[in-house]
């Protein structure tokens, strides 16, 4: 079953972006709800980055899959108090939003690790969601975030509103880009930009995804909730 799944969506991957004579952007599974077992097997199929909403969820997996030596993104909405816990415990926080995330999560990262990698989430067009910054205070928080010698400041993420109509959701997509490419003008290793689920990722592609996340279309649906 996975590993069907994970053809499938490496295939369509690979269509979107040579229809669009773009690079095949990076999968993030988004394992989220799904036991350790399944990430697991995605694992040994050659997948290295998972994405998790909860810290306190994926700090069980991480545990019981220490050994395999994965890349853990946080893809959910980060709270200051957790940003302790999110410092030590991910290698990609794709959520950062406000100054005070910014200052918590490198009061965090130890040293002597490798700096954490940092996307900066905006609220690309949907004014009713709480989360994600304004396209307008992108410049702010990278300034901050690029001055931290313990954070990465790789990119931006962006979750459009979910339009019934996916099309309707390039608008957004081609925004995303935009200010992704004055941020990468601006900034040295800018190079990621987080946008496309399972059933938007072709025009995410087509507008310049470079890493897609993906939970549905890989592990099926999910219990209602998320
Ligand atoms: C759950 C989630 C996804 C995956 O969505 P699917 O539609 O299951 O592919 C991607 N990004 C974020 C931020 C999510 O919360």
């Amino acid at each position: 079953m996975l590993t069907h799944a994970l053809q499938e969506i490496l295939h369509r991957l690979e269509n979107a972006a040579q229809a669009a004579g773009r690079p095949v952007p990076r999968l993030l599974a988004v394992s989220k709800t799904q036991p350790a077992d399944a990430v697991a097997t995605l694992a040994g199929l050659g997948q290295r980055a998972f994405g998790e909403n909860y810290v306190q969820e994926a700090a069980a997996k991480q545990a019981s899959l220490a050994h395999i030596g994965l890349e853990w993104h946080l893809i959910g909405h980060l709270q200051s108090n957790k940003a302790k816990e999110a410092a030590s415990r991910f290698d990609w926080v794709q959520t950062v939003d406000r100054e005070r995330l910014v200052h918590a999560l490198a009061k965090y990262r130890e040293a002597r690790r490798s700096p954490l990698n940092v996307l900066i989430q905006v609220n690309i067009d949907d004014e009713a969601s709480k989360h994600g910054c304004r396209p307008d205070e992108v410049a702010m928080l990278a300034a901050l975030i690029a001055a931290q010698s313990n954070l990465m400041l790789r990119g931006l993420m962006v979750i459009p509103s979910p339009h019934a109509d996916v099309e309707a959701r390039r608008p957004a997509f081609r925004r995303a880009r935009e200010l992704f490419d004055s941020l990468a003008a601006a900034h040295t290793h800018v190079d990621t930009l987080s946008m496309g689920m399972s059933d938007d990722l072709e025009i995410a592609i087509a507008e310049g995804a470079t890493l897609v996340r993906v939970g549905t279309a890989l592990f099926g649906a999910r219990p209602r909730k998320n």
